[in-house]
């Protein structure tokens, strides 16, 4: 078994171990494999592992890693996990499947518009800034309903919420708050917890764990 398989088969175990003693379905979290920064051999080891979900979170390096793996197997899966600007918006709704970092109306005016052109309408989650972090994306708690009501006004599918918690703070308060926010919004899913700490954002409900270096090892 590759390094990665037997990492695969550990984070699996954990997720499933951690959904169990919180009474959730295992099926109710899904590993996003994040690859970004990878080199092609190890993402060819966690397909080879079974792994179909991944995510990246730069639109070209994206392409780059995925573009002709995608084409040969359309179940393999990609979510945006990094801020997206507009220009890039065109390459983004043609390559990826879900985007988690919607945060501002020019955004979500580009998506709405790209994907009626595209005829591809991809779910999206809004990125929050629950730690009100000044250099970070995401869009502040209390101005969430807006961003939420505009972008589905605009015809966008919200079906989620995205965190990044401080770096020096107890994730489980932002995990806890994200929860709280989406149950507020019935919006079933929460995309929260990376290599660190997705035990901890398992019992708080997410949906979705982001993984990368606990999986693939070290970035380049
Ligand atoms: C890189 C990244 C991850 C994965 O981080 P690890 O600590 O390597 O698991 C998760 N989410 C986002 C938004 C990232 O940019």
């Amino acid at each position: 078994m590759s390094q990665i398989a037997e990492n695969l088969a550990l984070i699996r175990q954990k997720i499933r171990k951690a959904a169990q003693s919180a009474g959730r379905a295992q099926e109710a979290v899904q590993l996003v494999a994040v690859s970004k920064k990878q080199p092609p051999e190890r993402i060819t080891a966690a397909l080879t592992a079974g792994q179909r979900l991944f995510g990246e979170n730069r639109v070209q390096e994206a392409q780059d890693h995925w573009t002709d793996l995608k084409a040969r197997d359309p179940a393999i899966t990609l979510h945006l996990i990094g801020p997206l600007q507009t220009n890039k918006v065109r390459d983004a709704v043609a390559l990826f499947d879900v985007i988690e970092t919607l945060d501002r109306e020019s955004l979500a005016d580009a998506l709405a518009a790209e994907m009626i052109r595209q005829n591809r309408f991809l779910p999206c989650f809004i990125q929050v800034n629950t730690g009100a972090e000044p250099q970070k994306a995401g869009v502040l708690p209390e101005n969430l309903p807006a961003l939420l009501n505009y972008a589905r006004g605009k015809g966008l599918s919200v079906t989620g919420l995205m965190v990044l918690p401080p770096m020096r703070e107890p994730p489980a308060l932002h995990f806890a708050l994200l929860k709280k926010l989406a149950a507020r919004h019935d919006l079933p899913e929460l995309s929260m917890g990376m290599s660190a700490d997705f035990e901890k954002a398992v019992p708080l409900g997410a949906t979705y764990v982001r993984v990368g270096t606990a999986l693939f090892g070290n970035r380049d």
